[in-house]
């Protein structure tokens, strides 16, 4: 694969080169390659089934990386699962990956599961393994699983093989400004496929990875700090990121004087947002791009000019990539008229050969077209007269909140089996065009609490333990019952007219 012939380039000829800068740890070249053969050859010793795939436990550290390289090097693909997913959901991974091998990064994962967990010392301190690679992941093989929100309550496993993620890094450095070795901001963690905008662009071109921790984004003065030292080229984000850093005024050329690109994906990106950005940073090109993680991070961009800014109150997300077909479609399947809404569906190279282990989801979701595979987003589009194309919001009940992707369903799936619940229903409140919070209207079921305030306490513990905090509804309301439609449906509607009086 030529990503991987792309970074053991530079590990060989350029071994000094900074590949992974973090506050607490940092890898150049030479040592990312060492460490990545070194995890694949241990990983050949432990015997594994063929192609099995190795779950990567940790948060934003350099050995993160390495186990990835090192899992693909040694033929086996990964998933990356950051901190802040709870152990339930880590086991339903495990048991839909049928993973054999956890490579712990933290030293603090305790599994109660029939699966080996490794930790990086332990991986290190077999020196003897030293790998060839000739087992490398290639072609249709899977490279990366990442698991997303369900509605049945189980989290799917995005499948993303070698040639998609090759294709969408050839888009990266052939259509973005971002060749030459350039410094890369990386702050979604790598569970969320965002990150795998900076990684693997950053590594393919000889770069560097600087990232930023949970911790530091929790203390603006830490991130503040890191921001200062990045000496950042090329910035990759969620809107609802860069909005955040926005509201401090010193967030401007004067931090960051080498930044020359920004990338956005994973949410709407907001006009006034672009605004700012072109005013404290007038020499730095703004783009939006637009994908879900079954099409491999992103398939439509836009440069975000002045003159687009003047004339769109909405921003369009651009045109797909020359390889990738967009199609827009009725509830029949057909096509819709030129200007009018359809679903998006995505056709090209870059999409998925579907969830792993979940035939009749991926049924549902994927097909395929003139041998080439499509994916239905769930994301309603229309094109204007120029062929540019507008994203309109969802058909279901995916949702994201602060760039985090998630089922309304599985939320609900989860509150409704608390012991203290006889059924729920999850509202997104709206500011704007923009979700603000998520509010459970809840039916409670028999409790002992005196206060609804004990009784939410008493939920939100519960679910601490099933979804990650991000998706905890952050407000809740009882009610007796939940309106239902006449067809026996719940009634968001009327819900929604109930939460908002
Ligand atoms: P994820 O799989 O987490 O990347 O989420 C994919 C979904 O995020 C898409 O299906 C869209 O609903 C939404 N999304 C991604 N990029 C954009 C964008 N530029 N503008 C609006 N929504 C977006």
């Amino acid at each position: 694969m030529r990503l991987l012939d792309n970074i053991e380039y530079v590990a060989l000829n350029h071994p000094e080169k900074m590949a992974y800068i973090s506050t607490d740890s940092q890898l150049t070249y030479g040592e990312l390659w060492q460490q990545s053969n070194q995890i694949a050859g241990y990983l050949e010793s432990k015997k594994l089934t063929k192609s099995s795939p190795i779950l990567v436990y940790g948060h934003m550290g350099a050995s993160m990386i390495a186990s990835f390289l090192g899992s693909v090097i040694g033929g086996h693909p990964y998933i990356p699962v950051d901190i802040s997913i709870p152990h339930d959901r880590i086991l339903k991974m495990v048991e839909s990956a049928q993973t054999e091998l956890i490579i712990d990064t933290t030293n603090e994962l305790a599994i109660d599961h029939d699966v080996t967990v490794v930790q990086m010392e332990e991986i290190m301190s077999h020196s003897n393994h030293v790998k060839t690679g000739a087992d490398r992941i290639e072609g249709d093989k899977n490279f990366y699983i990442i698991y997303t929100s369900g509605s049945t309550g189980r989290p799917k496993g995005v499948q993303i093989s070698a040639n998609n993620l090759q294709c969408f890094v050839d888009w990266m450095l052939n259509d973005f400004p971002i060749q030459g070795g350039l410094r890369f901001l990386n702050q979604a963690p790598y569970s969320f496929d965002l990150s795998v905008m900076d990684i693997y662009p950053a590594l393919a071109s000889g770069g560097t990875i600087f990232t930023i921790t949970k911790d530091m984004i929790a203390k603006p003065k830490l991130l503040f700090e890191a921001l200062n030292q990045s000496n950042i080229q090329v910035w990759t984000s969620t809107p609802s990121f860069v909005q955040m850093c926005l509201m401090d005024p010193s967030f401007n050329h004067n931090l960051l004087p080498e930044l020359s690109v920004f990338l956005f994906c994973g949410e709407i990106l907001p006009v006034a947002i672009c605004q700012q950005l072109k005013e404290r940073f007038p020499h730095a090109k703004i783009f939006n791009t637009y994908g879900p993680t079954e099409a491999t991070v992103a398939v439509t961009s836009l440069e975000i000019t002045q003159e687009i800014l003047k004339n769109y109150q909405t921003l369009p997300i651009g045109k797909s990539k020359m390889d990738t077909n967009i199609i827009l479609l009725d509830e029949h399947g057909n096509q819709v008229p030129s200007g009018e809404t359809g679903e998006i569906v995505i056709v090209g190279p870059g999409v998925s050969k579907g969830y792993l282990g979940q035939l009749e989801l991926t049924k549902k979701a994927f097909f395929d077209v003139d041998g080439q595979r499509a994916y239905r987003t769930g994301d309603a589009g229309y094109e204007d007269e120029t062929g540019l194309l507008f994203y309109k919001g969802r058909i279901d009940f995916q949702i994201k909140l602060h760039g985090y992707r998630m089922e309304l369903e599985e939320i609900e799936y989860h509150i409704a089996k608390s012991i203290y619940v006889k059924s729920a229903a999850v509202i997104p409140v709206y500011q704007k065009d923009k979700i603000e919070f998520l509010m459970a209207v809840v039916v409670p079921g028999e409790h002992h609490f005196e206060k609804e305030y004990q009784l939410t306490s008493a939920i939100k513990k519960e679910l601490g333990e099933m979804i990650p905090a991000y998706m905890i509804p952050k407000k809740f309301f009882y009610q007796e019952d939940l309106p239902l439609t006449p067809n026996g449906k719940l009634d968001r509607k009327m819900i929604r007219e109930l939460v908002m009086q």
